[in-house]
C-alpha cells in the first residue's frame, strides 16, 4: 500500500530565527492519521525545524544534497553532513535543472549518494511547457526517469522508500496546474516507464506525488486520481491555514485508501 505524502519545499525561504515556530505550528496543525509529512527547508534552517516539530510525527527533509561525501566543493552540503539533521531529500527539482545546471546524470549520482546514506530520496521530474506543447511530455519524463534511475537496482531504492513528484515545470509557482486527469496520466506513465527499466511490480509501490500550484483549493482534484499519492508543495507550504487544509484534504484520501487507522 502507498503511503500518502505531502511534502514542503520552501525553497529559499524563512531563517533559522523563524523557521521552527513555522515549522511547529505547521505540524501541530496537519496532524491527520494516515498522512506522512515532509518539511524540507534550507539546509540553514534544518536544525530549527527538527526542534521546533520535536515530538511531532513530521520529517525533516533537504532541498538537495551533494553527489560526493566530502571534499573541495565550496559551498556544498554532503550526505554524511545532514545527519542528525534531516531523514529525506528532494532530488532534481527543475529550478536545480534549470539554474543550477543539474542533469540527468547527476541526479542520478546524488541518488545513490542518498540511498546509501539512509535519506529517503523524492526525485523531481517533469516537463517544460513547449515540451507538453509538443505532445511530449510522457517522453521527456521518460528520459528523466531512465536517465536518473538507469542501471541502478530497484530493489535498493524502493526500500530506501523512493518517491517521485511529477512537477510539470509550466506549474510551478505560477498559478497554473495541470488537471487531476493529466497529472494521474502522467503518474501510470512514470510507472511504466518504471516497468520498462524492469521493476516489475515493484512500480506499482512507488509513491507519486503531485508538485505544480498546490494549494488547498485545488489539492483535491490530485488527490481524486488513483495514481496520486500526494503533493510536493511549495509557496503555499510557507502558510499554515493552506497546509491544514491540504493535509486535511490528503487525510480524507488516506481514509478512503485504508490507510487511516
Ligand atoms: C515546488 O517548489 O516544488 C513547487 C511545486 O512549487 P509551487 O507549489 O510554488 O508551484
Amino acid at each position: 500500500m502507498r503511503p500518502i505524502v505531502i511534502a514542503a519545499n520552501w525553497k529559499m525561504n524563512t531563517t533559522p530565527a523563524d523557521a521552527g515556530e513555522l515549522a511547529g505550528t505547521i505540524a501541530s496543525r496537519t496532524r491527520v492519521p494516515g498522512v506522512t509529512r515532509v518539511i524540507c527547508p534550507p539546509y540553514v534552517s534544518l536544525a530549527a525545524v527538527r526542534d521546533g516539530i520535536e515530538g511531532q510525527d513530521v520529517a525533516v527533509g533537504a532541498q538537495n544534497v551533494h553527489h560526493e561525501l566530502g571534499g573541495a566543493y565550496t559551498g556544498e552540503v554532503s550526505v554524511p553532513m545532514l545527519t542528525g539533521l534531516a531523514t529525506w531529500v528532494i532530488l532534481g527539482h527543475s529550478e536545480r535543472r534549470a539554474l543550477f545546471g543539474e542533469t540527468d546524470e547527476l541526479v542520478g549520482r546524488k541518488l545513490d549518494r542518498a540511498v546509501a546514506g539512509g535519506l529517503r530520496p523524492i526525485v523531481c521530474v517533469g516537463e517544460v511547457l513547449r515540451e507538453r506543447e509538443e505532445g511530449r511530455e510522457t517522453q521527456v519524463v521518460d528520459a528523466q526517469l531512465r536517465g536518473s534511475l538507469e542501471g541502478r537496482e530497484p530493489a535498493a531504492l524502493l526500500a530506501a522508500g523512493i518517491v517521485i513528484a511529477y512537477e510539470p515545470v509550466w506549474a510551478i509557482g505560477t498559478g497554473r496546474t495541470a488537471s487531476g486527469a493529466d497529472a494521474n496520466a502522467m503518474a501510470e506513465a512514470i510507472r511504466a516507464s518504471l516497468v520498462a527499466l524492469g521493476w516489475g511490480s515493484g512500480a506499482d509501490d512507488v509513491p507519486v506525488l503531485y508538485g505544480g500550484s498546490v494549494t488547498s483549493a485545488n489539492i483535491a482534484e490530485f488527490l481524486a486520481e488513483p495514481g496520486i499519492d500526494g503533493a510536493l508543495v511549495g509557496g503555499a507550504s510557507l502558510k499554515p491555514d493552506e497546509m491544514a487544509g491540504i493535509c486535511a484534504r490528503a487525510g480524507i484520501t488516506a481514509a478512503a485508501r485504508g490507510l487511516a487507522s
